[in-house]
Protein backbone atom coordinates (compact mmCIF):
# COMPACT_ATOMS: atom_id res chain seq x y z
CA UNK A 1 0.00 0.00 0.00
CA UNK A 2 2.97 1.98 1.08
CA UNK A 3 4.55 1.24 -2.11
CA UNK A 4 1.69 2.06 -4.60
CA UNK A 5 0.81 5.83 -2.16
CA UNK A 6 4.73 6.36 -3.34
CA UNK A 7 4.44 5.26 -6.97
CA UNK A 8 1.22 7.68 -7.48
CA UNK A 9 3.23 10.49 -5.77
CA UNK A 10 6.07 9.89 -8.43
CA UNK A 11 3.15 10.46 -10.92
CA UNK A 12 3.09 14.13 -9.61
CA UNK A 13 7.18 14.64 -11.08
CA UNK A 14 6.10 14.76 -14.45
CA UNK A 15 4.09 18.12 -14.02
CA UNK A 16 7.00 20.73 -14.41
CA UNK A 17 8.73 19.40 -17.29
CA UNK A 18 5.14 19.23 -18.77
CA UNK A 19 5.02 22.94 -17.72
CA UNK A 20 8.30 23.52 -19.46
CA UNK A 21 7.65 21.88 -22.86
CA UNK A 22 4.36 23.72 -23.11
CA UNK A 23 6.03 26.79 -22.74
CA UNK A 24 9.20 26.18 -24.33
CA UNK A 25 6.64 25.56 -27.22
CA UNK A 26 4.84 28.83 -26.67
CA UNK A 27 8.58 30.58 -26.73
CA UNK A 28 9.90 28.24 -29.58
CA UNK A 29 12.78 27.15 -27.57
CA UNK A 30 13.91 23.70 -29.37
CA UNK A 31 16.59 23.15 -26.51
CA UNK A 32 14.26 23.40 -23.72
CA UNK A 33 10.98 21.72 -25.68
CA UNK A 34 13.67 18.60 -26.72
CA UNK A 35 15.00 18.20 -23.28
CA UNK A 36 11.72 18.38 -21.69
CA UNK A 37 10.67 15.74 -23.74
CA UNK A 38 14.14 13.84 -22.63
CA UNK A 39 13.02 14.40 -18.99
CA UNK A 40 10.03 12.82 -19.75
CA UNK A 41 11.32 10.76 -21.53
CA UNK A 42 13.60 9.53 -18.15
CA UNK A 43 10.73 10.22 -16.19
CA UNK A 44 8.46 7.24 -18.14
CA UNK A 45 11.13 4.55 -18.17
CA UNK A 46 11.02 4.80 -13.94
CA UNK A 47 7.05 4.98 -14.07
CA UNK A 48 6.30 2.79 -16.96
CA UNK A 49 9.18 0.17 -16.27
CA UNK A 50 6.80 -2.95 -15.69
CA UNK A 51 4.46 -2.24 -18.52
CA UNK A 52 7.46 -1.32 -20.68
CA UNK A 53 9.36 -5.08 -19.64
CA UNK A 54 12.46 -2.84 -18.60
CA UNK A 55 15.06 -4.36 -16.15
CA UNK A 56 14.51 -1.95 -12.95
CA UNK A 57 17.60 -2.42 -11.89
CA UNK A 58 19.47 -0.78 -14.71
CA UNK A 59 17.21 1.91 -15.06
CA UNK A 60 19.20 4.53 -12.85
CA UNK A 61 22.66 3.28 -14.39
CA UNK A 62 21.32 4.00 -17.84
CA UNK A 63 20.10 7.47 -16.63
CA UNK A 64 23.35 7.95 -15.10
CA UNK A 65 24.85 8.00 -18.85
CA UNK A 66 21.89 9.76 -20.85
CA UNK A 67 21.08 12.47 -18.14
CA UNK A 68 24.71 14.43 -18.61
CA UNK A 69 24.95 13.33 -22.33
CA UNK A 70 21.77 14.77 -23.71
CA UNK A 71 22.29 17.57 -21.31
CA UNK A 72 25.67 18.62 -22.70
CA UNK A 73 25.26 17.93 -26.52
CA UNK A 74 21.51 19.49 -26.54
CA UNK A 75 22.79 22.71 -24.49
CA UNK A 76 25.63 23.25 -26.35
CA UNK A 77 24.07 23.60 -29.77
CA UNK A 78 22.89 27.24 -31.11
CA UNK A 79 19.22 27.83 -30.86
CA UNK A 80 17.77 27.92 -34.23
CA UNK A 81 14.12 27.60 -32.99
CA UNK A 82 11.81 25.10 -33.78
CA UNK A 83 11.37 24.31 -37.19
CA UNK A 84 13.56 24.81 -40.05
CA UNK A 85 16.89 21.96 -41.49
CA UNK A 86 19.03 23.35 -38.14
CA UNK A 87 16.84 21.57 -36.04
CA UNK A 88 16.51 18.21 -38.05
CA UNK A 89 20.13 17.11 -36.51
CA UNK A 90 18.88 17.80 -33.05
CA UNK A 91 15.62 15.99 -33.35
CA UNK A 92 17.48 12.91 -34.62
CA UNK A 93 20.02 13.40 -32.23
CA UNK A 94 17.23 13.26 -29.19
CA UNK A 95 15.71 10.30 -30.53
CA UNK A 96 18.86 8.41 -30.98
CA UNK A 97 19.63 9.51 -27.20
CA UNK A 98 15.74 8.21 -26.32
CA UNK A 99 15.88 4.65 -28.37
CA UNK A 100 19.87 4.17 -26.92
CA UNK A 101 18.78 4.68 -23.71
CA UNK A 102 15.31 2.80 -24.00
CA UNK A 103 17.38 -0.13 -25.31
CA UNK A 104 19.95 0.03 -22.11
CA UNK A 105 17.25 -0.61 -20.08
CA UNK A 106 16.20 -3.78 -20.81
CA UNK A 107 20.06 -4.76 -20.54
CA UNK A 108 19.70 -7.07 -17.27
CA UNK A 109 23.56 -6.69 -16.17
CA UNK A 110 24.18 -2.90 -16.70
CA UNK A 111 24.75 -2.06 -13.07
CA UNK A 112 27.61 -4.52 -12.73
CA UNK A 113 29.15 -4.20 -16.16
CA UNK A 114 29.32 0.09 -15.69
CA UNK A 115 31.19 -0.69 -12.41
CA UNK A 116 34.41 0.09 -13.34
CA UNK A 117 36.89 1.30 -10.41
CA UNK A 118 38.53 4.15 -11.93
CA UNK A 119 39.99 6.04 -8.52
CA UNK A 120 39.70 5.82 -5.41
CA UNK A 121 37.00 8.58 -4.50
CA UNK A 122 37.33 10.45 -1.04
CA UNK A 123 33.38 10.55 -1.09
CA UNK A 124 31.43 10.02 1.98
CA UNK A 125 29.18 8.72 0.17
CA UNK A 126 28.97 5.96 -2.93
CA UNK A 127 27.91 6.72 -6.22
CA UNK A 128 25.84 5.16 -8.53
CA UNK A 129 28.91 4.65 -11.03
CA UNK A 130 32.46 6.52 -11.53
CA UNK A 131 31.60 6.69 -15.64
CA UNK A 132 28.39 8.66 -14.64
CA UNK A 133 30.04 11.03 -12.12
CA UNK A 134 32.88 11.58 -14.82
CA UNK A 135 29.93 12.77 -17.14
CA UNK A 136 28.52 14.87 -14.91
CA UNK A 137 30.87 16.83 -13.78
CA UNK A 138 32.53 16.94 -17.50
CA UNK A 139 28.62 17.80 -18.48
CA UNK A 140 28.35 20.65 -15.97
CA UNK A 141 31.24 22.51 -16.50
CA UNK A 142 31.15 22.70 -20.39
CA UNK A 143 27.47 23.93 -19.30
CA UNK A 144 28.89 26.40 -16.73
CA UNK A 145 31.24 28.06 -19.07
CA UNK A 146 28.91 28.12 -22.10
CA UNK A 147 26.44 29.99 -19.76
CA UNK A 148 28.97 33.09 -19.18
CA UNK A 149 28.35 33.27 -22.70
CA UNK A 150 25.03 33.47 -22.77
CA UNK A 151 22.53 36.43 -21.77
CA UNK A 152 19.15 34.51 -21.68
CA UNK A 153 18.37 33.25 -18.36
CA UNK A 154 17.31 29.56 -20.23
CA UNK A 155 21.02 28.66 -21.44
CA UNK A 156 22.06 29.82 -17.73
CA UNK A 157 19.74 27.16 -16.40
CA UNK A 158 21.18 24.48 -18.43
CA UNK A 159 23.75 23.56 -15.74
CA UNK A 160 21.26 24.38 -12.87
CA UNK A 161 18.78 21.94 -14.13
CA UNK A 162 21.49 19.39 -15.00
CA UNK A 163 22.57 19.68 -11.33
CA UNK A 164 19.58 19.12 -9.99
CA UNK A 165 19.05 16.14 -12.65
CA UNK A 166 21.77 14.33 -11.45
CA UNK A 167 22.12 14.08 -7.97
CA UNK A 168 21.26 10.60 -8.00
CA UNK A 169 24.40 9.85 -10.15
CA UNK A 170 25.98 11.32 -6.82
CA UNK A 171 23.61 9.68 -4.19
CA UNK A 172 21.64 6.67 -5.67
CA UNK A 173 18.82 7.22 -2.39
CA UNK A 174 17.79 10.47 -4.43
CA UNK A 175 14.74 10.06 -6.42
CA UNK A 176 15.48 10.11 -9.89
CA UNK A 177 11.92 10.68 -11.15
CA UNK A 178 11.48 13.87 -8.47
CA UNK A 179 14.88 15.16 -9.56
CA UNK A 180 14.67 15.04 -13.52
CA UNK A 181 11.13 16.86 -12.15
CA UNK A 182 12.95 19.58 -10.53
CA UNK A 183 15.26 20.05 -13.81
CA UNK A 184 11.74 20.51 -15.42
CA UNK A 185 10.85 23.19 -12.42
CA UNK A 186 14.59 25.18 -13.29
CA UNK A 187 13.38 25.13 -17.09
CA UNK A 188 9.84 26.67 -16.30
CA UNK A 189 10.97 29.38 -13.88
CA UNK A 190 14.20 30.29 -16.35
CA UNK A 191 11.42 30.58 -19.06
CA UNK A 192 9.00 33.02 -17.04
CA UNK A 193 12.24 34.90 -16.43
CA UNK A 194 13.09 35.52 -20.14
CA UNK A 195 9.48 36.06 -20.91
CA UNK A 196 9.08 39.13 -18.26
CA UNK A 197 12.54 40.32 -19.68
CA UNK A 198 11.02 40.64 -23.11
CA UNK A 199 8.26 42.47 -21.92
CA UNK A 200 9.56 44.90 -20.19
CA UNK A 201 13.15 45.39 -20.45
CA UNK A 202 14.40 47.33 -23.28
CA UNK A 203 16.32 45.14 -25.25
CA UNK A 204 19.26 48.23 -26.48
CA UNK A 205 19.77 50.00 -23.05
CA UNK A 206 19.21 46.92 -20.65
CA UNK A 207 16.90 49.11 -18.46
CA UNK A 208 12.92 48.73 -17.82
CA UNK A 209 10.90 49.77 -20.55
CA UNK A 210 8.23 52.29 -21.33
CA UNK A 211 5.45 48.77 -20.74
CA UNK A 212 7.61 48.45 -17.30
CA UNK A 213 6.82 52.42 -16.29
CA UNK A 214 3.06 51.84 -16.91
CA UNK A 215 2.89 48.87 -14.72
CA UNK A 216 5.02 50.57 -11.80
CA UNK A 217 2.72 53.95 -12.00
CA UNK A 218 -0.45 50.89 -11.27
CA UNK A 219 1.63 50.56 -8.22
CA UNK A 220 2.78 54.37 -7.36
CA UNK A 221 0.92 56.13 -4.59
CA UNK A 222 1.25 59.89 -3.73
CA UNK A 223 3.30 61.87 -3.89
CA UNK A 224 5.61 60.72 -6.79
CA UNK A 225 7.49 62.77 -9.17
CA UNK A 226 8.42 62.17 -12.35
CA UNK A 227 11.29 63.42 -14.54
CA UNK A 228 11.24 63.25 -18.52
CA UNK A 229 14.98 63.64 -19.98
CA UNK A 230 16.23 63.61 -23.47
CA UNK A 231 20.01 63.86 -25.17
CA UNK A 232 20.66 67.10 -26.48
CA UNK A 233 21.43 67.03 -29.99
CA UNK A 234 21.03 63.44 -30.39
CA UNK A 235 20.36 63.53 -33.88
CA UNK A 236 23.70 64.77 -35.08
CA UNK A 237 25.45 61.76 -33.33
CA UNK A 238 23.75 59.84 -35.80
CA UNK A 239 24.45 61.73 -38.54
CA UNK A 240 28.07 62.60 -37.61
CA UNK A 241 29.61 59.22 -35.66
CA UNK A 242 26.99 56.78 -36.91
CA UNK A 243 23.71 55.18 -35.84
CA UNK A 244 26.09 52.27 -33.85
CA UNK A 245 27.73 55.33 -31.94
CA UNK A 246 24.30 56.74 -31.16
CA UNK A 247 23.26 53.13 -29.81
CA UNK A 248 26.42 53.45 -27.59
CA UNK A 249 25.27 56.72 -26.13
CA UNK A 250 22.08 55.66 -25.68
CA UNK A 251 23.59 52.54 -23.65
CA UNK A 252 25.77 54.88 -21.91
CA UNK A 253 23.14 57.65 -20.35
CA UNK A 254 20.93 54.60 -19.73
CA UNK A 255 23.50 53.19 -17.50
CA UNK A 256 24.26 55.91 -15.87
CA UNK A 257 20.66 57.09 -15.28
CA UNK A 258 20.20 53.76 -13.80
CA UNK A 259 22.51 54.74 -10.93
CA UNK A 260 19.91 57.68 -9.84
CA UNK A 261 19.83 58.01 -5.85
CA UNK A 262 17.06 59.39 -4.01
CA UNK A 263 15.30 55.97 -4.62
CA UNK A 264 14.66 57.06 -8.46
CA UNK A 265 13.70 54.38 -11.32
CA UNK A 266 14.84 55.17 -14.72
CA UNK A 267 12.72 53.58 -17.79
CA UNK A 268 13.65 54.23 -21.58
CA UNK A 269 10.38 55.99 -22.25
CA UNK A 270 11.05 55.61 -25.97
CA UNK A 271 13.84 56.80 -28.71
CA UNK A 272 16.78 58.78 -27.21
CA UNK A 273 13.82 59.94 -24.26
CA UNK A 274 14.11 57.98 -20.58
CA UNK A 275 11.81 59.02 -17.91
CA UNK A 276 12.42 58.86 -13.85
CA UNK A 277 10.30 58.22 -10.93
CA UNK A 278 10.67 58.72 -7.42
CA UNK A 279 8.34 57.28 -5.25
CA UNK A 280 7.26 59.18 -2.57
CA UNK A 281 9.01 62.56 -2.94
CA UNK A 282 8.32 65.64 -4.32
CA UNK A 283 9.72 67.37 -7.02
CA UNK A 284 11.85 70.08 -4.49
CA UNK A 285 13.12 67.06 -3.12
CA UNK A 286 13.97 65.16 -6.28
CA UNK A 287 15.91 68.34 -7.79
CA UNK A 288 19.49 67.05 -6.19
CA UNK A 289 19.51 64.28 -7.62
CA UNK A 290 18.66 65.29 -11.08
CA UNK A 291 21.02 67.91 -11.13
CA UNK A 292 23.36 65.13 -9.99
CA UNK A 293 22.30 62.90 -13.20
CA UNK A 294 22.98 66.06 -15.41
CA UNK A 295 26.04 66.82 -14.42
CA UNK A 296 27.53 63.83 -14.45
CA UNK A 297 26.71 62.91 -18.25
CA UNK A 298 27.87 66.07 -19.15
CA UNK A 299 31.28 65.36 -17.41
CA UNK A 300 31.97 62.68 -18.65
CA UNK A 301 31.45 63.07 -22.03
CA UNK A 302 31.19 60.33 -24.43
CA UNK A 303 34.60 58.70 -26.45
CA UNK A 304 34.44 57.11 -29.77
CA UNK A 305 35.71 53.47 -29.26
CA UNK A 306 37.52 52.27 -32.22
CA UNK A 307 35.87 49.63 -34.33
CA UNK A 308 37.60 48.50 -37.97
CA UNK A 309 34.58 47.45 -39.33
CA UNK A 310 32.61 50.95 -38.69
CA UNK A 311 34.45 53.33 -41.31
CA UNK A 312 32.87 55.94 -39.90
CA UNK A 313 34.01 55.28 -36.42
CA UNK A 314 37.12 54.10 -37.05
CA UNK A 315 38.31 57.80 -38.03
CA UNK A 316 36.93 59.27 -34.91
CA UNK A 317 38.23 56.35 -32.57
CA UNK A 318 39.30 57.57 -29.32
CA UNK A 319 37.54 61.09 -29.96
CA UNK A 320 36.11 62.52 -26.40
CA UNK A 321 32.95 64.68 -27.59
CA UNK A 322 30.41 66.38 -25.40
CA UNK A 323 27.04 64.69 -24.03
CA UNK A 324 24.45 66.14 -21.75
CA UNK A 325 21.16 66.09 -21.22
CA UNK A 326 18.44 68.39 -20.32
CA UNK A 327 15.55 67.28 -17.82
CA UNK A 328 12.03 68.62 -17.12
CA UNK A 329 10.16 67.03 -13.94
CA UNK A 330 7.14 68.02 -11.87
CA UNK A 331 5.42 65.75 -9.05
CA UNK A 332 1.78 64.10 -9.17
CA UNK A 333 0.24 67.86 -7.46
CA UNK A 334 0.46 69.00 -11.27
CA UNK A 335 -2.75 66.43 -12.52
CA UNK A 336 -4.93 63.78 -11.67
CA UNK A 337 -3.68 61.63 -14.45
CA UNK A 338 -0.35 59.97 -15.20
CA UNK A 339 -0.30 61.16 -18.85
CA UNK A 340 -1.29 65.05 -17.42
CA UNK A 341 1.50 64.67 -15.26
CA UNK A 342 4.10 63.54 -18.18
CA UNK A 343 2.62 66.04 -20.13
CA UNK A 344 3.76 68.56 -17.75
CA UNK A 345 7.10 66.85 -17.59
CA UNK A 346 8.23 66.95 -21.17
CA UNK A 347 6.53 71.54 -20.97
CA UNK A 348 9.25 71.63 -18.44
CA UNK A 349 11.29 69.45 -20.41
CA UNK A 350 10.61 71.57 -23.43
CA UNK A 351 11.42 74.99 -21.66
CA UNK A 352 14.83 73.45 -20.17
CA UNK A 353 16.09 72.33 -24.16
CA UNK A 354 14.83 76.68 -24.94
CA UNK A 355 16.67 78.06 -22.01
CA UNK A 356 19.84 76.22 -23.77
CA UNK A 357 19.90 72.60 -23.13
CA UNK A 358 22.19 70.82 -20.17
CA UNK A 359 19.72 71.60 -17.32
CA UNK A 360 16.87 70.57 -15.46
CA UNK A 361 13.83 72.89 -14.94
CA UNK A 362 11.59 71.85 -12.35
CA UNK A 363 7.73 72.82 -11.43
CA UNK A 364 7.28 73.31 -8.23
CA UNK A 365 4.45 71.62 -6.01
CA UNK A 366 1.28 72.98 -6.93
CA UNK A 367 -1.20 74.40 -4.08
CA UNK A 368 -4.60 73.04 -3.97
P1 LIG B 1 17.23 68.08 -29.07
O1 LIG B 1 18.44 68.61 -28.41
O2 LIG B 1 16.23 69.14 -29.36
O3 LIG B 1 16.60 66.95 -28.31
O4 LIG B 1 17.68 67.52 -30.50
P2 LIG B 1 17.81 66.03 -30.95
O5 LIG B 1 18.68 66.00 -32.14
O6 LIG B 1 18.25 65.16 -29.81
O7 LIG B 1 16.30 65.64 -31.25
P3 LIG B 1 15.58 64.96 -32.43
O8 LIG B 1 14.22 64.55 -31.92
O9 LIG B 1 15.63 65.78 -33.67
O10 LIG B 1 16.41 63.62 -32.71
C1 LIG B 1 16.19 62.45 -32.05
C2 LIG B 1 16.98 61.41 -32.78
O11 LIG B 1 17.07 60.21 -32.01
C3 LIG B 1 16.40 61.03 -34.10
C4 LIG B 1 16.47 59.51 -34.12
O12 LIG B 1 17.09 59.05 -35.29
C5 LIG B 1 17.33 59.17 -32.93
N1 LIG B 1 17.00 57.92 -32.32
C6 LIG B 1 15.83 57.52 -31.77
N2 LIG B 1 15.93 56.26 -31.31
C7 LIG B 1 17.18 55.83 -31.59
C8 LIG B 1 17.88 54.60 -31.37
O13 LIG B 1 17.36 53.64 -30.80
N3 LIG B 1 19.18 54.53 -31.77
C9 LIG B 1 19.79 55.58 -32.39
N4 LIG B 1 21.06 55.45 -32.73
N5 LIG B 1 19.15 56.74 -32.64
C10 LIG B 1 17.87 56.87 -32.24
MG1 LIG C 1 13.65 63.70 -28.37
MG1 LIG D 1 17.14 65.00 -28.07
Amino acid sequence: MGQSLQEQLNLFSIVPPIISLLIGIHFRRAKIVLLSLLLLLFQALILLSSSLSLVAQSIPYALSLFIPISFLLLGLMNEKGLIGKASIIRYVLSLVIAGVAFWLCTVPDLGPSLQIELFALPLPFSPLTQIGVILYIVSLIFLIFASFLESKQVEKSLPWALLIAGIPILIPEANFSWHLGGAGLVFSFALTQDAYKMAYIDTLTNIPSRRAMEEHFERLSTPFTIAMSDIDHFKSFNDTYGHDVGDEVLRKVAHTLSCVKGGGKAFRYGGEEFAIIFAGKEAKDCKVYLEDLRQSIATQGFTVRSNERAPKKAKNAGKKVNLTISIGACDNSWGSSILAIVKKADTLLYSAKKAGRNCVKIAPSKKS
